[in-house]
């Protein structure tokens, strides 16, 4: 995640070029494949330990995925112990909650499994359990000084990429500041992405984690970060979801759909880990932490305006363009304004097949708080990122604008 994102070509006008420095060491072993969960007591049963602490929740739990994890664990001659309660965006005190039950036992290694907020509270309470402290003592980079357990991440969701992350975002329980604690040693040691494991969301699930994953894809395409190997993530994860999340919606059991929108959703994180994120992410958050929007939704909502935003830049616009080139939806050759066109609409047609409400009013924000969830947004991390300088009063531009069900300049209709 080094910077050196632009060189000075061109009679030392910025340009972006693909060849910016990264530093990237893959931290996380990679298994993809239907049926794969089998392969988890095998290889828990590899690590040093034997004593296993899997963090799930009530919905995993309910679809029976919690206990056959703990038997193929226990199979194994393993130790398990489960904490059930991972909420939807993990608070503070859901941490302390899972702390306190890690405390009880030995705990050799984590296994997380479930969504974004099974893994983000295996990742926190890893840090408090082998480092002390609170969860704001790690907001930031690199604030683990000791060593942290090994963690075994099995996403049964397409679409938080955090099984290929090395962050947690934990939300503070009283400010509702959402905190994101990057560690390399937070990494998952490795991650199981069983396909099989996805049939069992709900459809709004399948819809949320969905456009997070595409608005994943989307956002590090054009980061002020992004480099060639985020590029190969972002244009691969492209290809992978844009056209197998409509095909999930017509048929929820198409395994094969599944798949490649799983795997999508893992090289999506992969290019977060590389590139970070951007503008959408920042406007959603406040969204989420103000009116309870889930977090696809509120990203989704916010993207298409976004990328009109941003592409008032050349650079983010030839790279818009070049990421509608991938799963060829455009052609670069046509013309940037024109794929930028085709790459919207194909944005607005998503969120129309996800059944999403598709302005801000419709869920019930209030114009007056605009002020407020724009200043917020303007100190959220991922704005830094974002291809066009974003202040507070774009900020607001772009809340303004959400309360439009259709990006402005948009030409194209949805296909
Ligand atoms: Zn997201």
């Amino acid at each position: 995640m080094t910077a050196g994102n632009s060189t000075r070509l061109n009679g030392g006008l910025p340009q972006f070029s693909t060849l910016a420095a990264f530093d990237h060491a893959p931290r996380t072993r990679l298994i993809f494949g239907v049926d794969s969960l089998q392969k988890l007591g095998h290889l828990a049963a590899q690590l040093p330990e034997q004593a296993i602490f899997l963090v799930t929740d009530p919905g995993i739990v309910a679809a029976g995925h919690a206990q056959r994890a703990t038997e193929i664990l226990q199979a194994q001659g393993l130790k398990v112990t489960v904490f059930d309660r991972a909420e939807e965006n993990p608070t503070t005190r859901c941490i302390e909650d899972c702390l306190a039950l890690a405390r009880t036992t030995k705990v050799d290694a984590f296994v997380a499994l479930g969504g974004g907020s099974a893994m983000d509270t295996a990742k926190g309470c890893n840090f408090l359990l082998t480092n002390g402290g609170r969860i704001q003592d790690y907001w930031g980079t690199g604030k683990a000084k000791k060593p942290m357990l090994p963690l075994i991440a099995i996403p049964t969701t397409a679409g938080t990429g955090s099984e290929c992350q090395s962050a947690a975002l934990i939300m503070d329980e009283h400010t509702h500041q959402k905190m994101a604690c990057l560690d390399p040693k937070a990494a998952p040691r490795i991650s199981i992405l069983d396909p099989k494991l996805t049939l069992s969301q709900p459809r709004m699930v399948t819809a949320c984690t969905g456009i997070d994953a595409i608005a994943h894809v989307v956002e590090t395409a054009v980061t002020k970060r992004r480099n060639a190997l985020s590029l190969m993530y972002s244009h691969e994860g492209f290809k992978l979801t844009l056209p197998n999340l409509p095909r999930i919606f017509a048929n929820p059991a198409d395994l094969e759909a599944r798949g490649r929108m799983q795997l999508g959703a893992a090289f999506a994180g992969m290019a977060i880990e590389n590139s970070m994120l951007g503008a959408a992410h920042s406007a959603a958050n406040p969204l989420t932490s103000h009116y309870g929007i889930v977090h696809g939704q509120a990203v989704g909502m916010m993207l298409p305006h976004v990328v009109r935003f941003n592409s008032s830049d050349p650079d983010a616009m030839k790279a818009y363009a070049e990421l509608a080139s991938a799963p060829e939806i455009a052609c670069v050759s046509d013309g940037h304004e024109e794929a930028l066109n085709a790459l919207i609409a194909h944005l607005e047609s998503l969120l129309d097949l996800a059944g999403f409400p598709r302005s801000l009013a419709e869920c019930g924000v209030e114009t007056k708080k605009i002020p407020e969830l724009a200043d917020e947004a303007a100190k959220q991390w991922t704005a830094n990122f974002n291809p066009r300088k974003v202040a507070r009063d774009d900020f607001v531009k772009l809340y303004e604008a959400g309360f439009q069900p259709r990006a402005s300049g948009s030409t194209l209709s949805p296909t």
